[in-house]
């Protein structure tokens, strides 16, 4: 109902309020938490900032829970803000001047950052200092401030996507994995528990392998199957409603969706399974590259569906077997 007194949540905000809020409630990436515990720990010990952390993978996995959590682990303040939205040199300049010692400023997508607004974070990173300009031609010097000790947490979906300079300032580089079913089957059971949802291990599982290995994914399609559930009147969610439900999405029982099918489907039917590169899949699919490379084929590369050659990308047997197509006579898994 439209009342008043039911706040319509944003989908931000559903993601926000299933966000975990320590590391001990951080389901998965274990390596990667152990570490960032005690460096977190060795930090808090010498009374010094964080080194600078470098969070990168897919989209989803917990790059940006994982900056926040830094932040409150070690006590401090969280700023947060991302490539594309910081235009100019001077907000970036503006920024870093009004963080207070220790704090976490968070860039998410940092690869997307310009080159001039770049330029700025090496000495701020390294020396903790910004070098601005005063005046113009002749008379132009430049002037150091030096900035409070703060820690640069950024996120991007590949490390190849920095400069080099900008990845070699990071101390601490985190590549986030995705995760197994039972990693997922916790997520989802930690979330159905927040939303106060009865769901069955086996309806976890099935959210759990249909997931892409993504807890973003996860908590999107358990507030979808609850939707059906509802309406179905079903009192807990087991692997019958989960099932439907996920069917109903058109998200099959690998976890792909239309989009993942249709990459496959071009690459089958008009390049015989490949190998094509990405710029033609790119144009055949009407998707911006990155969305390919970033979004679309890490997990189908991740489950072994597709192999990238020097070539381009070829479809493996098991992905003919998953679209129910014969290869041409020929091809080689
Ligand atoms: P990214 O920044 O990598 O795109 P987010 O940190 O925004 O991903 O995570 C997306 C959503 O997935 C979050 O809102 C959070 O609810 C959930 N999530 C991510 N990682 C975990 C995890 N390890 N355990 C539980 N939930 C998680």
């Amino acid at each position: 109902t439209d009342s008043i007194t039911t706040p319509i949540r944003t989908p931000e905000d559903a993601d926000a309020a299933l966000r975990p809020k320590s590391l001990a409630e951080f389901v998965g990436q274990a390596a990667a938490r152990e570490n960032l515990r005690i460096f977190i720990e060795a930090a808090k010990a010498r009374g010094d900032a964080l080194d600078h952390v470098l969070f990168f993978g897919p989209p989803g996995l917990g790059k940006t829970t994982l900056a926040q959590i830094v932040a409150r682990e070690l006590g401090v303040g969280f700023r947060s803000t991302s490539g594309p939205v910081i235009a100019k040199a001077g907000d970036l300049a503006a920024l870093l001047t009004n963080l207070e010692d220790g704090d976490v400023l968070f860039i998410d997508e940092i690869h997307r950052l310009a080159p001039a607004v770049e330029e700025i974070l090496y000495p701020a990173m390294e020396d903790r200092a910004l070098d601005i300009m005063i005046g113009e031609g002749p008379s132009a010097r430049s002037v150091r401030i030096d900035l409070p000790k703060f820690t640069l947490v950024g996120a991007t979906t590949r490390q190849g996507l920095l400069t080099t300079p900008l990845r070699d300032r990071f101390g601490i580089p985190v590549r986030l994995n995705f995760y197994t079913h039972a990693e997922l089957e916790q997520v989802i059971g930690r979330a159905a528990r927040l939303l106060g949802l009865a769901i069955a291990s086996d309806g976890a599982l099935e959210i759990a392998k249909r997931s892409r290995g993504t807890p973003r994914i996860a908590g999107r399609l358990l507030r979808r199957v609850r939707d059906f559930a509802t309406v179905a009147g079903a009192a807990t969610v087991g692997a019958k409603v989960a099932d439907a439900a996920l069917n109903r999405l058109e998200v099959d029982a690998l976890g792909l969706d239309a989009m993942d099918r249709r990459y496959l489907t071009m690459i089958a039917d008009i390049y015989g399974g490949g190998p094509v590169g990405v710029e033609t899949l790119a144009a055949g699919l009407s998707e911006p590259r990155d969305t390919i490379e970033d979004v679309i084929e890490p997990y189908l590369l991740q489950i072994g569906l597709i192999a990238r050659t020097a070539r381009g990308r070829c479809l493996n047997a098991s992905a003919w077997k998953h679209l129910g197509i014969s290869p041409p006579t020929g091809t080689q898994d």
